[in-house]
């Protein structure tokens, strides 16, 4: 039996922009060591998901648990806010997330983007944390890239360059919103395969991707989502090789 709490768990989460109700009572979990992985037509809710697990968004009702703890808040429905803002913070830097478009800081070296928040946020002493980002960067194969800028780097080197950086973190889960969508198809095999070496190493993770061969290879558990609901979730085998729902087979159709 695990009887370790999920890294991230969130429970019957509704969250609302205005008057349009985009999650409607959602669950889901990454228990440690294991890889979620979300898909589901634009617009469905995805991103907007992965970013109320990290607390980047508010919503209105539900739960979001971080090791078991469950997040503090004040004010109810559309004034709902996490009341502890040093909660917010030690559950926002111990999930590192990964955007579509890297969003690497233009004005700094590779070397600086992966070392820049475990200095400033974390406070970590400089010379531990270079040695570090070093051997991330050593890691997702752009060691020799360390003093480039970021637009001397390929898309597939920056995203690498970026996976990096949410690693230097140190984070109990990474979350990934649909890291390889902005990449042409050479390119995104060399980050798929950095997110597969990740998994192997067990690294507790959620992605967003439209690539279902992806979801398929590194995902211990996959979610459909359906205009703010989970329509389906299982064992990717399951999932993709006999999937229930209409909606589910009709997406997976278009998306093969
Ligand atoms: P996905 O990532 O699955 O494509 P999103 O979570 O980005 O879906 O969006 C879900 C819905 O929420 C969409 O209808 C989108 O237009 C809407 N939405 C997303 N962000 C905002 C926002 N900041 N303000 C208003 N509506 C938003
Ligand atoms: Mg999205």
């Amino acid at each position: 039996m695990n009887d370790t709490k999920p890294v991230i768990e969130i429970r019957d989460l509704h969250k609302s922009y205005g008057a349009l109700e985009v999650l409607k009572g959602v669950d889901i979990s990454a228990p440690a060591g294991h890889v979620v992985s979300m898909i589901g037509s634009s617009g469905s809710g995805k991103s907007t998901l992965l970013r109320c697990c990290n607390l980047l968004e508010d919503s209105q009702q539900g739960e979001v648990l971080f090791e078991g703890e469950p997040v503090r808040w004040k004010g109810e429905g559309l004034n709902r806010r996490p009341a502890d803002p040093k909660q917010v913070t030690r559950i926002r830097t111990n999930l590192a997330m990964v955007f579509q478009q890297f969003n690497l800081w233009a004005h700094m070296t590779i070397l600086q983007n992966v070392m820049e928040a475990p200095v400033t946020v974390l406070g970590r002493p400089r010379a531990e944390v270079e040695a570090k980002a070093r051997e991330y960067l050593e890691k997702v194969g752009i060691g020799d890239k360390a003093d480039a800028w970021p637009a001397q780097l390929s898309g597939g080197q920056q995203q690498r360059a970026a996976i990096a950086r949410a690693l230097c973190m140190e984070p109990r889960a990474l979350l990934f919103d649909e890291p390889t969508s902005a990449l042409d198809p050479e390119l995104e095999q060399e980050v798929v395969r950095v997110i597969k070496d990740l998994a192997d190493e067990g690294r507790t993770m959620i992605i967003v991707t439209h690539d279902m061969r992806m979801a398929h290879d590194v995902a211990d558990h996959v979610v459909f989502l359906h205009q703010g609901l989970i329509e389906e979730q299982g064992p990717p085998a399951e999932l993709f090789g006999n999937p229930k729902s209409e909606r589910l087979q009709q997406f997976l159709s278009h998306s093969a």
